[in-house]
């Protein structure tokens, strides 16, 4: 029998791979829900994610593992114009198209972006001629701007990759999150020639969701489980190793187990394996997470004066006074999110660089994110819908040295025999890539056992 610990969309998909496989296995998850940050809720006709809303199309495991499970025709893209837009010194730049990761592509799309200074743009077109650094790990401010330039630091990387990691991106790893565009300066012609070279005209967005929300994918994952292989409620406070393979202790009640997968934030798995590796514990306590809270609002679309075109906007943290980080213009970004006539929007706040935040009660984030969006997208009336999510210490931060620490947790681990770490916490950004790994653990998993049967 093979043991999953944690039920988010690493552990489900892990046991989505065993039951594919027909290996048992049974999956221990500390609250009473599977699915983990994916949580979708539906309140009076709107369609409103606590957690993430999207997979990036250009990994391709989540979206095939959608179409395993029948959800090929719920897939749905980003509603066009897609622009998401960059909130600094008061007004709300769109970001070029085609660019990644705000980095225009094209000399027109470079000439248009207003939203850095003549000289950033000259600055940022001689990139090719940057010589690319050897060296092991760097920060992505000092990526962005040794690359690109200084000005593209606090006016592009900050917002957007701050922004979708909630994290400080001085300390945040580029090679941990962006092993493309560190591997692309080495080519001939540096990144921008690279990214050239690739794009392609996406005709359907980067990203997919479902018709009804990422809970659809979990709830037809938990639906093609063995029935009771899930147990809820059964926080593991104790892993244990002896000649017969792994004790797993939840609510007092001891399981046993060939091999164990550990799909748990990396902060839990550190509680696990402190009295079996100090070393691996220790290295697991280090990832840094953040909490976050998000907000989502909705009005009669007639109440919100702006055109609302693109996906949202992010904020310039060091160009705006607003504390909000971002806003998903939700029912511009996705079809069928809220009833005809309104508009619903989500409102995040916290992160690295408010950690207080997510200790506000909720009449407070509501009144922020209400006061501050109200004035950038000039919103009229009270809102038809308030709900306030939290997420307490969620959020992994891979900071410079994150891939030598996991690389390293890895081989403790497996010299453990048997068990394995997977998930946000280690090498999996997003959900394609949770889905990726907790597969291939399970692959690992399914063949340990029959190397080392009972
Ligand atoms: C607000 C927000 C928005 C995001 N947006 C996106 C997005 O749009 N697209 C994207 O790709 N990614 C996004 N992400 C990231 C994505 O949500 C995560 O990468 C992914 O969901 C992590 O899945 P996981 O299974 O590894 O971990 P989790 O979802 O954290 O699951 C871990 C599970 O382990 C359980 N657990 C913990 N301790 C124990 C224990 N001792 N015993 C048993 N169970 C335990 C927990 O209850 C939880 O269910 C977002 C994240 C956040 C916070």
């Amino acid at each position: 029998m093979i043991a999953i610990i944690g039920g988010g969309i690493t552990g489900l998909s892990a046991a989505y791979e065993l039951t594919r496989r027909g290996v048992p296995f049974r999956l221990f998850e500390a609250s009473s829900r599977p699915g983990g940050l994916i949580l979708t809720e539906h309140v009076d006709g709107f369609t409103i994610e606590a957690g993430p809303d999207a997979m990036l199309a250009q990994k391709p495991a989540a979206i095939q593992l959608c179409e395993e499970l029948g959800l090929g025709p719920r897939l749905i893209s980003t509603t066009p114009p897609r622009a998401a837009h960059i909130l600094a010194g008061g007004r709300l730049h769109a970001l070029p198209s085609p660019s990644v990761l705000g980095i225009p592509l094209t000399w027109r799309a470079l000439a248009e972006y207003d939203l850095l200074p003549w000289r950033a743009r000259a600055r940022l077109a001689l990139e090719p001629l940057v010589r690319a650094r050897r060296g092991d790990d760097e920060s992505v401010a000092q990526f962005f701007g040794r690359r690109f330039g200084r000005r593209t630091v606090d006016l592009i990387a900050e917002p957007l990759i701050g922004g979708i990691h909630a994290g400080d991106i001085e300390t945040l790893s580029m090679p941990a999150l962006f092993p493309r565009f560190t591997e692309a300066e080495r080519g001939r012609g540096g990144v921008l020639r690279a990214f050239r070279r690739s794009h392609r005209a996406r005709g359907e967005g980067l990203f997919r969701s479902l018709a009804s929300g990422m809970g659809e994918m979990v709830a037809a994952i938990a639906a093609r489980l063995p029935p009771g292989s899930i147990t809820y409620e059964a926080p593991v406070d104790a892993l244990g190793r002896d000649a017969l393979g792994w004790r797993i202790m939840a609510g007092g009640i001891e399981t046993r187990a060939r091999t164990v997968i550990l799909a748990v934030p990396a902060h839990a798995a550190a509680r696990l394996l402190a009295p079996l590796d100090a070393r691996a514990a220790g290295l697991c306590a280090s990832v840094p997470y953040v909490s976050t809270a998000s907000v989502a609002l909705a009005w009669p679309r007639r109440a919100i004066a702006h055109p609302l075109a693109g996906s949202g906007l992010v904020v310039a943290r060091r160009h705006s006074d607003l504390r909000i980080t971002a806003c998903t213009w939700v029912s511009s970004k996705w079809a069928g999110r809220a009833p005809a006539g309104s508009a619903l929007l989500r409102i995040f706040i916290g992160g690295a660089h408010d950690p207080g935040a997510v200790d506000l009660s909720d009449g407070e984030l509501a009144r922020l994110a209400e006061d501050e969006i109200r004035g950038v997208l000039r919103i009229e009336g009270p809102p038809i819908l308030t709900r306030v999510h939290r997420w307490r210490n969620a959020g992994a931060q891979y900071i410079v040295g994150h891939l030598a620490r996991a690389r390293e947790v890895e081989a403790r681990l497996s010299a453990l025999g048997g068990l394995q770490a997977a998930g946000s916490g280690f090498r999996s950004i997003g959900i394609p890539d949770c889905v990726a790994d907790g597969r291939a653990a399970a692959a690992a998993a399914a063949e340990y056992a029959k190397m080392n049967p009972a």
